[in-house]
C-alpha cells in the first residue's frame, strides 16, 4: 500500500533522513516513533511527496509517486489525507468551507459537496458545528475538522502527523478513536507520526523507531485500545508537579 525503497534526504548538507526501507501494508494503522529531530515529518512528508526523497522511490496504492509530474502528482495525492499537529485549518473559512476545500478543488458540484461535508462532519461527530469558525472550537475539535477534510475525497490512505501532540489526554483518546473508526470503517490504511508510546500501544499493529535519521527497528504490536485512562493522567501530573 505504502511502500518506500532507499529513499533519502538531505537538507544542506544534513542528512534528515538516511537512506531507508519501509513496507506499510493495506489497512495497517503504523505508528512511526522517536525523538525530536530524528526525521520522522521528514520520512512521513515523503509519503505523499510533500517532500521530494533526494534518492530513491515511494509507491502508494501502486502507483509510483517518485515517477509523477506535478500536475499527476496532485492528483495522486487526492488519494492521501493528512492531518498536522496544529491542524492546519483555514481560519476565515466555516468549518463546513473548510471540510469543502479538497471538493472545490477536483470540481465537484455544490449539491454533492454539500452532501458529502455533511457526511463526513456528521462521522466525526460536529454536525452541529457546520457554520462554526475554527476560532470558536476546541482543540480536539479543530482537529476533528481537519480529519472530516481529510476524509472528504475518502481516501485509502491517511497520514498523520502528531495528531494529537496538542491535546490533553482525554482528548487524545478521543481522536484516536476517530482514527481507529476510520480504519474500521472503510480499511483506510493509516500512518501516525508521534513521539507519545501511549498513541502507539492504543491503535497501532505495527510501529517502526526512528532515530538520529535513520529506521532503528519495525515490528508488529497488540492494540491495547484508546481508553487512555484518566487516572493515569493524573498520576502522571502528580509526578510532574
Ligand atoms: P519533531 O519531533 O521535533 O517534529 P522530527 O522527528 O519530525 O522532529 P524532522 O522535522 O523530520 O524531525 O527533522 C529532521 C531533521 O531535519 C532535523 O534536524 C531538522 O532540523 C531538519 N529539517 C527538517 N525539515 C527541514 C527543512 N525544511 N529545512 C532544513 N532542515 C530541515
Ligand atoms: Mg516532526
Amino acid at each position: 500500500m505504502i511502500q518506500l525503497q532507499s529513499v533519502e534526504k538531505s537538507f544542506s548538507g544534513l542528512h534528515a533522513v538516511h537512506p531507508l526501507s519501509l513496507m506499510i501494508n493495506k489497512g495497517e494503522i503504523h505508528g512511526i516513533i522517536g525523538t525530536s529531530g530524528a526525521g520522522k515529518s521528514t520520512l512521513i512528508r515523503m509519503m505523499n511527496l510533500l517532500e521530494r526523497p533526494d534518492k530513491g522511490s515511494v509507491y502508494v496504492n501502486e502507483v509510483e509517486m517518485t515517477a509523477l509530474k506535478e500536475t499527476d502528482l496532485r492528483k495522486a495525492r487526492q488519494n492521501i489525507g493528512m492531518i498536522f499537529q496544529q491542524f492546519q485549518l483555514v481560519m476565515n473559512r466555516t468549518v463546513g468551507q473548510n471540510v469543502e476545500m479538497p471538493l472545490e478543488l477536483i470540481k465537484i458540484p455544490k449539491a454533492e459537496r454539500q452532501k458529502r461535508v455533511e457526511e463526513c462532519l456528521n462521522f466525526v461527530g460536529l454536525s452541529d458545528k457546520i457554520d462554526a469558525y475554527p476560532a470558536q472550537l476546541s482543540g480536539g475539535q479543530k482537529q476533528r475538522v481537519a480529519i472530516a477534510r481529510a476524509l472528504a475525497n475518502n481516501p485509502p490512505v491517511l497520514l498523520c502527523d502528531e495528531p494529537t501532540s496538542a491535546l490533553d489526554p482525554s482528548t487524545t483518546s478521543e481522536i484516536l478513536q476517530v482514527l481507529k473508526n476510520i480504519n474500521e470503517t472503510f480499511g483506510a490504511t493509516i500512518v501516525i507520526v508521534t513521539h507519545e508510546m501511549n498513541v502507539v500501544k492504543s491503535i497501532c499493529n505495527r510501529v517502526s523507531i526512528m532515530k538520529e535519521g535513520r529506521l532503528v527497528e519495525t515490528f508488529s504490536i497488540e492494540p491495547i485500545g484508546v481508553d487512555l485512562n484518566e487516572d493515569h493522567y493524573i498520576e502522571d501530573l502528580r509526578r510532574i508537579a
